[in-house]
């Protein structure tokens, strides 16, 4: 069974515009997935909409595998990175991405190790203590991944991450992803409107049509990785 499974997915804003149009897809387990389209097709309102931010018009999101809560709703495992890492600057490294476990009742010990494992994936450890105005571009958005994954989703959403990074940090991030994807054995849906990054990271591409948000292909390619 998949993670997930959209079928005839549309999303109308309330202003009436027809932001994605009849999306179906499934998200396997341990997939690499681009979706890949121009500015304005819809692939960020598709990618809130798999993480439950913001309703689907019509059509079903199913959680086949899903464990459900006291109201009935799926429990998604989810991690969401943005494109602004969006830090508290007053926060350490640390507790930046402590923050997601501050709610949760782990004991004290396993935290600790948790987000210094995470930390360790993402190549920061040694920057645990340090303050966000302290680290470059890169250094930043791999500290909003770690906070991402630290509570050790299914699922990690990334909605254009790397687009405001120039083109070196940006290269050497798309390698490391690669390597912290297969350390957190997680699925990873990847937005994009590069067909470079696309080609480069993924296991299976999804192709959106310009006007509106309509799934008009899929490409699946071949990574060093095991595919699924
Ligand atoms: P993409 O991520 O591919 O750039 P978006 O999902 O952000 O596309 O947007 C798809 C379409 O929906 C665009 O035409 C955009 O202007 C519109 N849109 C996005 N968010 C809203 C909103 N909150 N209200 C109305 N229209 C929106
Ligand atoms: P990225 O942002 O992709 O990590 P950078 O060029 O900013 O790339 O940094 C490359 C590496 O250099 C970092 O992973 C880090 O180990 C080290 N580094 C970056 N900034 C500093 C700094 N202010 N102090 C010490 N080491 C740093």
């Amino acid at each position: 069974k998949p993670l997930v499974r959209l079928r005839g997915v549309d999303k109308v804003y309330a202003n009436g515009t027809l932001a994605v149009q009849n999306l179906n897809l499934d998200i396997r387990a341990n997939e690499f997935i681009s979706l890949l389209g121009p500015s304005g097709c819809g692939k960020s309102t598709a990618l809130r909409m798999i993480a439950g931010l913001g309703e689907h018009s019509r059509g079903e999101i199913d959680w086949p595998t899903a464990r459900y809560d006291a109201r009935g709703r799926p429990i998604r495992e989810i991690g969401f990175v943005f494109q602004e890492p969006t830090l508290m600057p007053w926060a350490t490294v640390f507790d930046n991405v402590y923050l997601p476990l501050m709610l949760k009742d782990i004991p004290r010990a396993e935290v600790v190790d948790r987000v210094n494992n995470t930390l360790d994936m993402v190549g920061l450890l040694a920057f645990a203590n340090s303050h966000p105005r302290e680290l470059s571009g890169g250094m930043k958005m791999r500290v909003s991944i770690a906070r991402a994954l630290v509570t050790q989703p299914k699922l990690l959403l990334m909605d254009e991450p790397f687009a405001a990074l120039d083109e070196i940090t940006r290269s050497k991030l798309n390698n490391d992803l690669l390597d912290i994807w297969q350390r957190a054995q997680c699925t990873v849906v990847f937005v994009t409107h590069s067909i470079y990054e696309s080609v480069y990271l993924s296991n299976r591409i999804v192709v959106l049509a310009a006007r509106p948000g309509r799934m008009i292909g899929e490409l699946a390619v071949d990574t060093p990785y095991p595919r699924t």
